[in-house]
């Protein structure tokens, strides 16, 4: 078990115990309600035959696994979807409970069983340089916008595109679609990726375009990118409640969520709803760092400008999801729109990664150095 993993599970059930009776009852209302093809949800646990490549190999559910569980409780969980020790150990008792239909108590036994199976407490500083070198870096398209990244989009932390509209943070998430299943020696993650669509956005014809202009063959490319699209908060929710079965599954190495905020500033207005907005968004988001942690995955969002009129001097735009977003995300780049076809990007924001200011181009290849 790697020490993101621990990291992981240790922290992941406090929280979505504290929210999840409530959502569990939003989702129920919220899917029967919903006009969302079952497509959406079945790709989303759509199997691959790929084995993880530089993650980490799950422990598989079978009989003797927990002591003290019966045999039966187990062919329930399997049953219902529960294959592994992780996904049991990532879920809520009362969603167990429900979906594998068992009681409150010995859902909660599992859960804690799983959870003591993946959770070995305080390691070595060493053991996380260690797991900081299994870490692999994805290439953006463009080598100027790689290199104040530090080699591309990292795995294990959450890189965040925060632009007005047009600035380019679609354009960016469509190209690394492409590179990210580009082996590891080209400077992909020779991997699938996975998208969440909160905008109705992602066009798999631009995609093709991207890898034609790439010398890649567009169908295999649209093949290893699985596409959900998010209806409204809730349901962004759900599908990120099951990144950590899929990316597991489905050799999975770069996640986006295209937008992240959209829905939350759409649904959540006024000042009385900020408060429940921002606990929503952070459960969101700290459950995408666990994922990114724990199976060595990078995950990338994408963030929206607000205007702040009192601005005189400067930029008057500023990243919106205040400091949730903010605390929630690895490294933060800014993108704004330059002359013609070209883009700025500044990584604003990065524990690692000093402030610094390039230009790109969008063009049919996706995101390319900017000739200028
Ligand atoms: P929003 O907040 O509205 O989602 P965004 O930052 O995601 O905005 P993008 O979709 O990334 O915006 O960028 C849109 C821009 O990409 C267009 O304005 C256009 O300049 C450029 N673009 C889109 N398709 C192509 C293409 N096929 N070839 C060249 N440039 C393109
Ligand atoms: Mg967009």
């Amino acid at each position: 078990m790697s020490s993101a993993q621990i990291r992981f599970f240790t922290c992941f059930l406090a929280d979505w115990i504290q929210i999840c009776p409530i959502l569990d009852e939003v989702f129920r209302a919220t899917f029967t309600s919903l006009p969302c093809p079952e497509s959406y949800v079945s790709l989303i646990s759509r199997e691959s035959e790929s084995a993880l490549e530089g993650g980490v190999l799950a422990e598989v559910l079978e009989p003797g696994v927990f002591k003290g569980v019966a045999t039966t409780t187990i062919n329930k969980l399997i049953k219902a979807g529960f294959t592994t020790v992780e996904s049991i150990a990532v879920t809520p008792p009362r969603e167990l409970a429900d979906v594998a239909g068992m009681g409150a108590d010995t859902a909660l036994k599992v859960c804690r069983l799983a959870r003591l199976q993946v959770d070995p407490g305080f390691i070595p500083a060493l053991e996380v340089l260690e797991m900081r070198r299994s870490m692999i870096k994805c290439k953006t398209g463009s080598k100027e916008l790689d290199r104040i990244l530090g080699g591309g989009i990292e795995t294990g932390a959450i890189t965040e595109l925060i632009g007005e509209y047009g600035s380019g943070k679609t354009q960016i998430c469509f190209t690394l679609s492409v590179t990210a299943q580009l082996p590891v020696e080209e400077g992909g993650f020779g991997s699938n990726v996975c998208a969440i669509d909160t905008e109705g956005t992602f066009m798999p014809e631009r995609v093709m375009q991207i890898a034609e202009e790439r010398g890649l063959d567009p169908t295999k490319i649209l093949e290893g990118i699985l596409v959900a699209r998010a209806y409204n908060s809730e349901h962004q929710q759900i599908l990120i409640g099951s990144l950590a079965e899929l990316v597991e599954k489905s050799n999975v190495k770069l996640v986006i969520v295209d937008s992240m905020i959209g829905h939350f500033r759409g649904e959540y207005i006024g000042r009385g709803t900020l408060s429940e907005r921002q606990q929503k968004l952070g459960s969101c988001l700290s459950h995408l760092l666990r994922v990114a942690e724990a199976f060595n995955v990078a995950v990338v969002i994408t963030n929206q400008v607000m205007s702040t009129p009192d601005v005189v001097y400067g930029d008057p735009n500023k990243p919106t999801g205040g400091h949730v977003m903010a605390h929630a995300c690895t490294h933060r780049v800014y993108l704004r729109k330059g002359k013609q076809n070209t883009r700025l990007a500044r990584v604003i924001d990065s524990p690692s990664l000093p402030e610094e200011r390039i230009r790109f181009a969008i063009t049919a290849a996706g995101v390319e150095d900017s000739e200028e």
